[in-house]
């Protein structure tokens, strides 16, 4: 793909489109639910540790090998006036400006599982688009962070020293869901510390015969170790080669999309509800929603 003006104003378009479909309309990512080519790479971990920073980083040695990347980063957006942040794109900005790097900025609206409406099209029309990598960086909200992990080749989870929610990443069993673990921000004390307590864990948890996840040390801030995650990832990348399963991984991804798009239906009919419905008896409500659902979905394709 040449990386003109024009083809990115077609590909920021494109993906606007999918970001509004609503629901009922955002059915073409059943038909392709396969990665294609491209290597599709999740960042998580709680605000502030570093992600938008360290996916820099990473665009910037990946871009060694001369390769295209996208960058789907994913805001929060705020319950109340359904506005987004879009501070990502403000941080990536320098990398942003590259010819061979293209960001991108999204609201999670509706979604509430770390990742924004559509995603899974919207990562199939960055494929389509030639990209050789995604990078996708979720909101990081902690415990509900899991859905990134179906839609991904590799996840990376960033902690970082002093964080306090490393414990609670830990409890919520998000460690599990990654493939390469950073501790970023080594050049602040207690790094070391929070690497030892990872390993120990990831060492308890593991079985034989499965993928190993690495506990890497970086400095996205003055860029040390990101050559380390950059292999780390490249390792991952070989052993899913061999590894992966590809009809349990469509079924994941069928159920997370048929899941999260009946779910944001129902959101739908809750918000356009008449409000006497809602505040009388819960059985009637729940009925008329669940007539209404099945009412409004499509006859056939
Ligand atoms: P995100 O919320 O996880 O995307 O985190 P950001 O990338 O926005 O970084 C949060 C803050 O941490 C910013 O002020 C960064 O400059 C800072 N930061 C990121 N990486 C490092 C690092 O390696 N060391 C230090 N000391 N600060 C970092």
């Amino acid at each position: 793909m040449d990386w003109q003006p024009e083809n990115r104003r077609a590909l920021a378009r494109r993906l606007t489109r999918i970001l509004n479909a609503p629901p009922t309309d955002a059915l073409c990512g059943l038909a392709g639910l396969e990665s294609g080519t491209a290597v599709r790479i999740g960042v998580t971990g709680p605000p502030g540790a570093g992600k938008s920073t360290l996916i820099c980083r990473l665009a910037e040695q990946r871009l060694a090998d001369a390769r295209q990347i996208g960058i789907l980063a994913i805001d929060p957006t705020s319950p109340i006036s359904r506005g987004s942040l879009l501070g990502d794109r403000i941080r990536m900005e320098s990398i942003a400006q590259h010819a061979g790097v293209y960001v991108r900025s999204l609201p999670t609206r509706r979604t509430h599982d770390g990742l924004c409406d559509n995603a899974a099209d919207l990562l199939l029309t960055m494929e389509a688009f030639g990209f050789d990598d995604i990078l996708l960086e979720t909101v990081g909200v902690g415990q509900t962070d899991f859905a990134v992990r179906i839609l991904v080749d590799t996840v990376i989870l960033v902690l970082y020293p002093e964080s306090g929610d490393t414990i609670q990443a830990m409890k919520a069993g998000i460690l599990e869901t990654a493939d390469v673990l950073v501790v970023n921000k080594a050049d602040l004390p207690g790094a070391q510390k929070i690497k030892t307590e990872v390993e120990a864990i990831m060492r308890r948890r593991n079985k034989p015969g499965d993928w190993q996840p690495p506990v890497v040390m970086a400095s996205a801030a003055e860029g040390t170790g990101i050559g380390d995650l950059d292999d780390a990832i490249n390792r991952h990348g070989a052993w899913l080669q061999d590894h992966r399963n590809a009809t349990a991984i469509r079924r994941e991804r069928t159920k997370y999309l048929v899941q999260s798009l009946i779910g944001r239906r129902v959101a739908e009919l809750l918000d356009e509800a008449p409000p006497d419905l809602l505040a009388g008896d819960l059985q009637d409500a729940h009925d008329a929603v669940l007539r209404q659902l099945l009412d409004t979905a499509p006859q056939s394709r």
